[in-house]
């Protein structure tokens, strides 16, 4: 029997035309640059009006579809106002990048394009621009020639990939293939870290089987670097982290005295750069990482201290063959080529193409501009510091880098002035704790601060401090 000719669907028409309605883009258009143009001004964080907005978001799903004009209405009525100034130049929370133009709009370019990054037959314009920046980031950081690079979400994911490289290249070496055989049973590998290692790397060691309390951890200075003289014996079972950038303080692990010495021994090294190996990109700040090049595995995150859109994080690995050994996967479907297909370097299949974003970065940047953006975050931020002691606060960190800590010297008043600061909408800054002790920690991550914003910032310090010493009274 043949299929009758029927009506088609209501909601495929509706989109079909939809698909044609240039005004709605259009409109996007002007929502994004109303947004653009006033989030300059605009409290840092929203203030109660705008977050109560949201309460109309938690609505039944419609039964119907929708006016897309109108969806768009709401999304910019109640969604714009309550977003985070995080690309406005007075934010300083975790270690949140600002967003280069020329990547926004390969964004909004790239998204028309909706391709699928994980083979070549799948985009050929995603494959070849992974591979041109795979090149490009090898040269920045100063990597071993053939590098292979993975672009997945963030350094979570980055490191996990980077650790799970090392783990099955380490096993390998022992003489078990941990993708078929898998850990129970497998030779023990030993995971040294420093005291200091970022939470997502416990998380990775957790998924990959490699247990959050078999660890040996190694003692850290007064800055969170690992002590090389506290060492163990590193061997071809050890699995080394190091970190370039600690989340707090800033500072590095000291590469040199180490990277070395664990690849004689033929220990795996993987360091997390989140947002630290980016020093490695710059003239004056490189000696901070120097050594690193000697590891096997490196995680980064372009959407920090480069300034790309989310979400654009890098594994990159020296054993091309290790990376795709720890990912890879098969199905009769899948059509590997001769040209690079982007699923071997990631666990995903299905990725939005975040490379081209960062290739427009780099674009924009250039090498000497990338060693500017870095130099120009760290000058900044020890122009912060600097400002802050004048006004009698406590910076407990050295500002090596772009990461600033600050106290007021008495646990309840730090704390008091940070919940202070952050109501302010004059600037925004997270809390830590360091050395046992409250700290705001201020991360001078985006290009678009200026000395300005830093200045009206330390007023914002100063007088939070007045009205939590008030409050104490
Ligand atoms: C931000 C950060 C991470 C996690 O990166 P995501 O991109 O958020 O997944 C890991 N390590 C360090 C040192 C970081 O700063």
């Amino acid at each position: 029997m043949t299929q009758k000719k029927t009506e088609s669907n209501i909601v495929s028409d509706k989109f079909r035309k939809d698909a044609l309605d240039w005004s709605l883009y259009e409109k996007a258009r002007e929502y994004a640059l109303d947004y653009m143009k006033t989030v300059l001004d605009r409290p840092v964080f929203p203030g109660k009006e705008a977050i109560e907005g949201l309460e109309n978001f938690r609505e039944d799903l419609p039964d119907s579809p929708g006016d897309p004009h109108s969806i768009l209405e709401k999304l910019h009525r109640f969604g714009s106002p309550a977003t985070v100034a995080q690309t406005g130049g007075r934010y300083f929370g975790f270690v949140n990048g600002g967003v280069i133009p020329a990547a926004l709009a390969a964004k909004w370019l790239v998204d028309a394009w909706d391709q699928n990054a994980v083979l070549y037959v799948t985009s050929p314009t995603v494959s070849v621009l992974e591979d041109v920046c795979e090149g490009w980031l090898t040269d920045l950081f100063g990597l071993p020639e053939g590098t292979a690079a993975g672009f997945v979400g963030g350094s979570s994911t980055a490191t996990l990939c980077g650790l799970a490289a090392g783990r099955d290249h380490l096993l390998k070496a022992a003489g078990w293939d941990v993708s078929s055989k898998g850990l129970f049973g497998a030779p023990e590998i030993r995971v040294v870290l420093g005291a200091g290692a970022h939470s997502t790397v416990y998380k990775a060691l957790s998924i990959l089987g490699l247990g959050k309390d078999r660890l040996i951890k190694v003692p850290t200075d007064e800055q969170g670097r690992i002590r090389p003289d506290e060492l163990p014996e590193l061997d071809s079972r050890t699995l080394l982290i190091l970190q370039a950038g600690n989340v707090n303080s800033g500072a590095f692990d000291p590469f040199s005295e180490i990277c070395a010495k664990a690849k004689d021994a033929g220990a795996w090294t993987h360091v997390d750069g989140a947002f630290g190996l980016w020093a490695a990109a710059s003239h004056q700040l490189k000696y901070l990482t120097a050594g690193m090049e000697l590891a096997d595995s490196w995680s980064v995150d372009a959407h920090k201290t480069l300034n790309a859109p989310y979400d654009s994080g890098i594994v990159l690995c020296r054993h091309r063959e290790a990376l795709v050994q720890a990912l890879h996967m098969s199905g009769s479907y899948i059509v590997y080529s001769e040209n690079r297909d982007g699923m071997l370097y990631t666990p995903d299949m299905s990725r939005r193409a975040r490379a081209v974003e960062l290739w427009a970065c780099l674009m924009a940047l250039g090498r000497e501009g990338v060693s500017e953006l870095v130099e120009d975050l760290q000058r900044k931020a020890a122009y912060f510091a600097d400002g802050l002691r004048r006004e009698g606060f406590e910076i407990p960190n050295e500002v090596c880098f772009n990461q600033v800590l600050v106290s007021c010297r008495d646990p309840e008043l730090t704390k008091r002035t940070l919940s202070l600061i952050q109501a302010s909408g004059e600037c925004w800054c997270g809390g830590a704790v360091w050395k046992e002790e409250p700290v705001i920690r201020i991360s001078v991550c985006s290009y678009r601060t200026t000395l300005e914003d830093i200045d009206r910032s330390i007023r914002a310090f100063v007088q939070a401090r007045k009205e939590a010493g008030q409050g104490n009274k």
